[in-house]
């Protein structure tokens, strides 16, 4: 039954539908209405979104699809949604969601990011014929490729993250530790906590929603699932994936590339996979940090083609 739910679903997700950044949930209720009104907070909602987006039309456009975004300000809906129409690639993001306490505007960012992810992400898809790239991926794209490029330089921004005159350091000293390990350079090193940051941010909004014991970059999720779940993860394993994406030492040379799409095997085949280990971080490959976390990435072993399990049911 799960399987046959799999491939219906799979089959309108492939022709017309959607990917969010949060399961349905009913925190638009508590919309901080004050802030509605406010033309700065607007404006920066507007500015954060136009930024990236004008960043990647070229890069749609490349891949023959036309990007666009659609802005609702007024909306109190607290998700983030992505859509393909034939060629038209759509993000839609929500006042709702950027009005949210927990959400900075470098965590509304990585939504931006966490959207287009679905579009460009690559392998690890929702499924062998789905244009969208699951979820743990998009998160994983989100900072391992999107925000390493859209704070590639900012760099008065990010040298915050290393030192704060009134808070002492931005991040935790963990954070630090493990950035440096991978990074040699301070202005990296710089970026790799503000991804963070930002992705503790989004991570504590997603803890509270799943009613989900607050994440913590010293409690990585343990669980080891046996196939790629593509549905959202939970707030932990999420916050793992937007920190390992960070940590992986290896750029995406070209940012046209969706890695994978439309591999022989198909976007979930160990064709498509080879592709997207030349260009991230696979344990296979030995990597130890910066991998996709195995709380929802099965790495595919061999030559098989171990298929995937649906998170729906
Ligand atoms: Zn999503």
């Amino acid at each position: 039954m799960r399987v046959v739910l799999g491939v219906i679903l799979g089959l309108v997700f492939s022709v017309n539908s959607w990917a969010k950044i949060l399961p349905d949930n009913n925190l638009h209720l508590f919309d901080n209405y004050m802030l509605v009104n406010d033309p700065v907070k607007e404006r920066q909602f507007n500015e954060i979104i136009d930024h990236i987006i004008e960043m990647w039309k070229p890069l749609a456009q490349a891949n023959g699809a036309t990007l666009v975004a659609e802005k609702r300000w007024n909306d109190p809906t607290v998700n983030a949604y992505a859509q393909q129409s034939g060629s038209t690639w759509k993000v839609t993001m929500f006042g709702g969601l950027f009005r949210r306490p927990e959400v900075t505007p470098d965590a509304f960012a990585l939504v931006v990011c966490h959207e287009l992810g679905h579009h460009f992400a690559g392998y690890a898809f929702y499924g062998h014929d789905d244009w969208a790239s699951s979820e743990g991926q998009s998160d994983y794209w989100a900072t391992q490729v999107c925000g390493r490029k859209i704070f590639e330089k900012t760099y008065s921004g990010n040298s915050k993250y290393r030192f704060n005159l009134n808070t002492g350091r931005m991040v935790p000293p963990y954070v630090q530790e493990r950035c440096n390990a991978t990074w040699k350079d301070s202005p990296s090193q710089d970026r790799c906590y503000r991804l963070a940051a930002a992705g503790l941010s989004l991570a504590t909004l997603l803890g509270k929603l799943g009613s989900n014991p607050a994440p913590k970059f010293e409690t990585p999720d343990q669980s080891r699932v046996s196939k790629t779940v593509p549905s959202h993860p939970k707030a932990q394993c999420r916050l793992d994936t937007y920190f390992y994406g960070a940590l992986c030492p290896i750029n995406l040379p070209d940012l046209r590339l969706i890695p994978g799409k439309g591999a022989p095997g198909g976007n979930n085949s160990i064709q498509a996979q080879r592709v997207a280990a030349e260009v991230s971080c696979m344990e296979s490959k030995g990597f130890k940090i910066g991998q996709r976390p195995a709380c929802w990435f099965g790495e595919l072993k061999g030559d098989a083609d171990a298929g995937f399990q649906w998170g729906w049911n």
